[in-house]
């Protein structure tokens, strides 16, 4: 079988756990949690890096942090993850959802405005819709597949509109806009390491941000919010969110393979990019000329996709369809949804996502081009 996406443990996470394990730190401190939150920050170019324990953790933290509250609204495109959406809802607080763009597959930034023009209204320095008079706290832009939408014009927005950015930027390590670090534009940015991202720890996730106040506020709710280091003294209501030394030590291991791993990326990207672009109706994602996308998970829209889907994985290649758009969920169907032609509808109902570990071969990336062309010819 071809997988669709699995990690690649060929780098020093045996040396690195075996270690942990040898000096018995295993658990909550240790060196491994500083040195990853360090190599990470310094990667990114953030001042801080807060370890979690998964990408939603990540968000939920960066929501509260933000200041979001309970029977808020927040802006987030209906193309994603149902994570980010989850990690709304944690805080009591409702996802705004806006359709996406038929080109890059981000939020509509333009959709958005006019949106924000029309039927916002602000007061006290505060934002509220119109029709359901909740305030809008913030927007939740996420870089789907590693592509980012144009980051100048969320922030200008944000600014004009008084709103509050948390970037999910959970599949977006190694992606920049105009060479800053996605997760860095916001106030704050949440990363995943789950199996199939980019690096993987098996779970886990990280906070970023230039504030150091909200950076230390991170470390210490996501700790129990323990307020004295002699004493079981704690200052609020905290989280056991924190990622254990053994899966930070994997994380380090992992970073240091990163640029590798996005190289690698790339080469799978262009070489279906080049094959397939023969295939009649083909669409592939455009990605912003200030860019530079990490090619996490490689997808296309492609016509006949169930019929492609079902094919593909008969022939042992494992493939999948895109996320359900969040309109379509039982949770939030009933959600406020901004858009003209549901193109988050078209996308589900045409996308596939190929084969692309960073270890997968190259005849076996020839193996997925040439049955999907095999597919083509029968049924094109
Ligand atoms: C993976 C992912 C998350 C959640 O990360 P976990 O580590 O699995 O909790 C959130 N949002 C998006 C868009 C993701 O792809």
């Amino acid at each position: 079988m071809i997988p669709l996406s699995v990690p690649n443990l060929s780098g020093n996470e045996w040396k690195y756990i075996k270690e942990c394990l040898d000096t018995n730190w295993v658990s909550a401190v240790g060196s491994y949690v500083d040195d990853f939150e360090k190599k990470f920050a310094t990667f990114t170019q953030s001042r801080y890096a807060v370890s979690v324990v998964n990408g939603t953790a990540a968000l939920h933290i960066s929501l509260v942090l933000a200041g979001v509250e309970r029977g808020d609204l927040v802006i987030v495109p209906n193309i994603t993850f149902v994570a980010s959406c989850n990690a709304i809802s944690y805080v009591g607080a409702e996802p705004l959802l806006i359709d996406i763009d038929p080109l890059t597959w981000q939020m509509d930034l333009s959709l958005l405005e006019s949106f924000l023009k029309e039927k916002t209204v602000q007061k006290n320095g505060q934002l509220y819709h119109k029709e359901s008079q909740r305030r809008i706290k913030a927007i939740m832009p996420v870089h789907v597949l590693g592509n980012m939408c144009d980051m100048d014009q969320v922030m200008k927005l944000a600014s004009d509109y008084l709103l509050e950015v948390v970037e999910d930027s959970t599949e977006a390590l190694g992606s920049y806009y105009k060479n800053k670090h996605a997760g860095t534009f916001g106030k704050l940015g949440c990363f995943s390491f789950n199996g199939n991202k980019i690096i993987t720890t098996g779970g886990g996730g990280m906070i970023v941000t230039d504030d150091e106040k909200l950076g230390k506020k991170a470390k210490h709710i996501t700790t129990q919010a323990k307020a004295k280091s002699d004493e079981y003294f704690h200052d609020e209501i905290g989280y056991n969110y924190r990622l254990v030394n053994i899966l930070a030590a994997m994380g380090v291991a992992q970073l240091e393979q990163l640029s590798g791993f996005l190289e690698r990326k790339k080469q799978v990207t262009d070489f279906y990019n080049n094959q397939l672009k023969k295939i009649k109706g083909i669409q592939f994602q455009q990605v912003n000329p200030n860019v530079q996308p990490n090619n996490w998970l490689y997808t296309v829209m492609i016509p006949g996709q169930k019929k492609l889907i079902a094919y593909l994985n008969q022939s042992t290649i494992q493939v999948r369809p895109f996320w359900v758009p969040m309109n379509q969920l039982p949770m939030f169907k009933k959600n406020i949804y901004i858009t003209t032609h549901d193109r988050s509808d078209e996308i589900y109902h045409t996308s596939v996502s190929l084969p692309c570990s960073t270890s997968i071969l190259d005849q076996e990336l020839e193996q997925v081009v040439s049955k999907i062309i095999e597919f083509d010819h029968v049924n094109g």
